[in-house]
């Protein structure tokens, strides 16, 4: 339980599908919601489900800086 500063893209711990604007999955320490950068919450671009955050509208970030 020591290192968990991985900075690879390993295997998710979770089986929660992570848009391509997550940063990591939901539940991870110093990680949390965010608005998404990209369609500004509203989850669409234009006339499509926003694919940064998959039309959810928010994103996971890291928290703190790395
Ligand atoms: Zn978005």
């Amino acid at each position: 339980m020591a290192d968990r500063e991985r900075t690879s893209h390993g295997p998710p711990e979770t089986t929660t599908p992570l848009s391509p604007g997550d940063e990591a999955a939901p539940g991870t320490a110093g990680v949390g919601e965010n608005v998404c950068p990209d369609c500004r919450g509203t989850g669409r671009l234009e006339s499509r489900p926003c694919p940064t955050c998959g039309g959810t509208g928010v994103v996971e970030e890291g928290i703190g800086g790395a």
